[in-house]
């Protein structure tokens, strides 16, 4: 039941009433051990702003998060932090320039006090070579680096405090995409190897195709689908999910229903009455433009949710 919304001041030389931005509302998921739940949206769906909830690094307005069954509160976070780790979208502005890697990497390890500095040395040392770096990385600095390498030194720190859970914002997004395979694939062989879950969020349905279980669609800050990923591909409920997957190109498979979607996504500060998607949605109705929907099964799929009055 995870809300976010910001309150943007107003009466200041703008005047008017103060107004928020709701840019997460009442969103309900969960993710299993070893489990990969994509997190799909266009830019503003409000899918970082979750992501960072999900981290710990923003506090939701409304709603809870619970790990391993324990609700996490300022009692709880404190060591349930280690276990839920996140990777940002750029590899060049989240490392700092002044750092060499290896203090990079033990960082989460310094600030949260774990283990010994001769410890922490020979984890860091383990690190590199687990995601793939030289060994003389160690005394080097970011700068000296590609993308795809600087994005495998944030893994490593992501990494460091043995985490169970890594919140992936868009980790390919800024990489070529020649480089977009290998950090995937190295994402791939350490949840094999180390049994880690990901919340991997991506605008990108095409990358998610490659390595989740299951999706989860955002639409102005509302799950509107979550599928598991075959079932989301090939039988999409929701229209919104329709159009988005109509405009991704699929070799060997027949085009998606649904059409390609008109008109760009209201402003959180405003969103419509009833259902959110129907200024856009080629099968809205008028029930569509008073009641918003809930997510709830499509007939006859237990484990295919989507938010709709005409779902598929
Ligand atoms: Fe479209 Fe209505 Fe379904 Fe919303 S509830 S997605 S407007 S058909
Ligand atoms: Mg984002």
């Amino acid at each position: 039941g995870i809300s976010v919304h910001f309150h943007l001041g107003g009466g200041g030389f703008l005047g008017g009433k103060p107004r928020i931005l709701r840019a997460v509302e009442n969103v309900s998921f969960a993710i299993g051990e070893g489990e990969t739940l994509a997190l799909v949206g266009e830019s503003g769906s409000g899918k970082s702003t979750l992501g960072n909830v999900v981290a710990g690094l923003q506090p939701p307005t409304a709603g809870t998060l619970r790990f391993r069954g324990r609700t996490l509160d300022r009692a709880t976070w404190p060591q349930a932090r280690r276990s839920i780790q996140i990777v940002f979208q750029d590899p060049f502005g989240a490392l700092d320039p002044r750092m060499p890697v290896s203090a990079i990497i033990a960082e989460p390890l310094r600030i949260q006090g774990i283990g010994t500095p001769a410890e922490r040395r020979a984890r860091t040392a383990a690190l590199v070579e687990q995601v793939g770096l030289p060994v003389d990385a160690l005394n080097r600095y970011p700068h000296e680096f590609s993308g795809g390498q600087r994005q495998r030194i944030a893994i490593a720190r992501a990494l460091a405090p043995d985490p169970a859970l890594i919140v992936a914002d868009e980790p390919l997004s800024a990489l070529d995409v020649s480089i977009q395979s290998q950090v995937l694939n190295l994402m791939k062989e350490l949840q094999e190897r180390l049994g880690l879950s990901y919340l991997f969020i991506s605008h990108d349905l095409a990358v998610v195709n490659h390595l989740v279980d299951r999706v989860a669609v955002l639409y102005l800050g509302r799950l509107v689908e979550l599928a598991p990923r075959q079932l989301l591909f090939d039988r999409p409920s929701h229209p919104y999910t329709q159009a988005l997957l109509h405009a991704v190109p699929r070799i060997g498979r027949k085009r998606a229903r649904g059409q390609t979607i008109k008109g760009e996504m209201p402003s959180p500060l405003n969103p419509p009455p009833g259902c959110v998607f129907h200024p856009r949605c080629p099968k809205a109705q008028d029930v569509c433009r008073t009641t918003a929907p809930i997510l709830e099964p499509a007939p006859g799929r237990a484990a295919h949710m989507s938010a709709c009055h005409f779902k598929e």
